[in-house]
């Protein structure tokens, strides 16, 4: 196995990282046709997140949903003592898909100002952070999604070792898109390479 730090002999590889880092590798011989295809076809969700910070809060306690791009607001800092507040804007589907083409900046402005519509805010933004996991290359998205027929056509494939070859991470867990799932994952292909000795 070649890799940019160097190169390794292994009795195993678990390659632990979204498929879409695993779509740009280069890999002999060539995986067999349903593994193939599963790994260049599974759906990623799209979601973006984009916090600001408000120098009070002059919000309703709870949840909020808007019809406007920030789509779900809440606040993280909710438990938080302080003066200070963040809006969180949870952001999927086509509107987290838009969003992750927009420079950060951009996005920050745009949950300011929809928060402020929505909640009537009369204050000046402290700052913001944004994230859009469909744009970051080493994860390509937010988790796994199974569109339709890929369940069927997908998961048994992924779930397979491939010779001394196993994918770890949440996208072929038993519940895919959780913390829990990836954890699952990983105790499954140890358990299979213990196994094989
Ligand atoms: C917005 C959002 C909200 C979420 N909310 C929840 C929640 O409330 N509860 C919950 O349980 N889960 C939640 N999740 C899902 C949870 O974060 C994932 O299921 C979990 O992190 C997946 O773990 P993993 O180990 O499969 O993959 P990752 O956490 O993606 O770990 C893979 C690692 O591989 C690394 N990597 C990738 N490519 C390379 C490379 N070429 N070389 C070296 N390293 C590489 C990455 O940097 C990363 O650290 C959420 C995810 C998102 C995006």
């Amino acid at each position: 196995m070649r890799t940019e730090r160097g190169s390794f002999v292994a009795d195993h590889v678990v390659l632990a990282c979204s498929l879409a880092t695993v779509r740009r590798m280069t890999i002999t011989p060539s995986m067999p046709v349903p593994l193939h295809a599963a790994v260049h076809g599974l759906g990623y969700g799209t979601i973006t997140k984009t916090s600001v910070q408000w120098p009070h809060r002059q919000w309703p306690p709870g949840y909020a949903t808007t019809a406007g791009r920030a789509q779900r607001v809440y606040e993280p800092t909710m438990d938080q003592p302080g003066e200070s507040g963040i809006l969180m804007a949870y952001c999927g589907g086509d509107g987290g898909h838009q969003w992750a083409t927009m420079p950060e900046p951009e996005r920050i402005a745009l949950a300011a100002a929809e928060m402020t519509a929505m909640h009537g805010l009369a204050l000046q933004p402290l700052g913001g952070y944004s994230r859009a996991w469909g744009a970051e290359p080493r994860f390509g998205g937010s988790y796994a999604v199974y569109e339709p027929g890929q369940v069927t056509a997908f998961w048994q494939p992924l779930r397979e070792a491939w010779g001394r070859v196993h994918l770890a991470g949440e996208h072929v867990a038993t519940c895919t898109g959780y913390m829990e799932g990836a954890l699952e994952s990983g105790e499954t292909v140890a358990t299979r390479i213990v196994a094989a000795g």
